[in-house]
């Protein structure tokens, strides 16, 4: 029986929003609390603006303003910042993004770097694979645990409008390098638009036939060009509608709280879907997320503007324990969630490139 509908989620309610002074006292804690319960433990840090495609959802076609050299994080800022957040503030994974981060000739070192400062965390990044064949190896030396590649279609023509480049063979390529390097298991994102849905049981076909673990991500007005509208949005239910014209798909829920995608098990297994619905089945209440842009700023939500700029105590002499009290500040505020559904809702000022996804 081919399944098309998403059950109910069982979300946590999110305590009410502290009032008053008193209330609003945050806790001496050694950890990323939010006034909301959540604690982060994930980290994305963002390496550039810069990228090698033009995602049409992301980016504009001249791609993002150029970051002066002197604002961009160093490599050994980075680590110093993830030296932090690992040691000092209870992180416990580290994904490195952007732009793209593959635009970076210091990766290896930031990688390098990173293993030394907080040996045994997890280490990741979220590539659009080009360029990655060239560096699987050495990335893997490096210390890389694993990668994330973002691939929305297999169909070339598509491929290249969506990114505005003709690059799908290296991208390929650059999967089957990831998988050879032993960066496993290799996670595949696919954000889908309504001119690519129908590609979607092809990409799904060619990830299970690779062993690939293939996850859809709704598009989130993030895009630099403002275009971004709920109503043709490809929405979970009408990704689940494509997939079931040739799978069998058997819902198997959330993993994990903190793990935003709902696992679907593809003709009784063992082969599995994700499906990240940010927009329709927010998992805000649960998320444990937080953010360094490439300009060293703390970003606690992809949706709130509200940033908190570490780079110039960093580059001021500030201690660790200066830099960490910066950051567990900047996470007491989080928002409580992106609000995409509530009226007057403003896309943020950065994109999802500028940020870092
Ligand atoms: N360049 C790398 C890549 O594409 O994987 C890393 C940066 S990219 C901003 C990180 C992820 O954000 C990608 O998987 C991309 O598909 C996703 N993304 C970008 N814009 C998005 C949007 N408007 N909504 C949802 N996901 C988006
Ligand atoms: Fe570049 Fe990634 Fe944005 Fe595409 S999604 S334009 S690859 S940063």
């Amino acid at each position: 029986m081919a399944v098309t509908a998403l059950g109910i989620p069982a979300i946590r309610q999110l305590s009410p929003p502290a009032s008053g002074p008193a209330a609003r006292t945050r806790p001496r804690v050694p950890y990323l609390l939010d006034q909301h319960g959540r604690v982060a433990r994930d980290l994305r840090v963002s390496l550039t603006e810069r990228c090698s495609l033009r995602c049409t959802y992301c980016m504009p076609e001249e791609g993002l303003p150029a970051i002066t050299k002197n604002k961009l994080l160093t490599a050994d800022e980075v680590i110093r910042l993830v030296s932090i957040a690992v040691q000092t503030l209870g992180v416990s994974e580290v994904r490195f993004t952007g732009g793209e981060p593959l635009i970076r000739r210091d990766l290896e070192d930031i990688i390098a770097g990173c293993v030394e400062a907080a040996p045994g965390v997890p280490l990741s990044i979220t590539t659009n694979g080009v360029g990655l064949k060239q560096r699987a190896k050495t990335l893997k030396k490096a210390g890389l645990t694993r990668v994330n590649v973002s691939l929305d279609t297999v169909d070339r023509r598509h491929f290249a409008a969506l990114t505005r480049r003709d690059r799908l063979p290296t991208v390929l390529e650059g999967i089957e390098a990831a998988v050879q390097a032993g960066l496993t298991p290799v996670k595949v994102n696919a954000v889908l638009m309504p001119e690519t849905v129908g590609g979607a049981v092809d990409l799904l076909q060619w990830c299970v036939d690779r062993g690939l673990q293939l996850r859809f991500i709704e598009q989130m007005p993030l895009d630099h060009d403002r275009g971004w509208q709920k109503s043709e949005m490809v929405d979970a239910e009408t990704l689940l509608a494509a997939l079931s014209a040739r799978f069998t798909l058997h819902e198997m829920g959330r993993t994990d709280p903190s793990v935003p995608a709902e696992e679907w098990l593809i003709d009784g297994g063992p082969a599995t879907v994700g499906i990240i619905a940010s927009v329709t089945r927010s998992f805000c209440e649960d998320c444990d997320r937080t953010r360094i842009t490439a300009e060293g700023t703390v970003r606690s939500c992809l949706f709130s503007d509200a940033e908190t700029d570490l780079r110039a105590t960093l580059r001021g002499g500030g201690t660790d324990a200066q830099i960490a009290e910066l950051w567990r500040a900047a996470m007491w505020d989080k928002s409580a969630g992106h609000g995409i559904d509530s009226e007057g809702f403003a896309p943020p000022v950065r994109s999802m490139g500028a940020i870092g996804g």
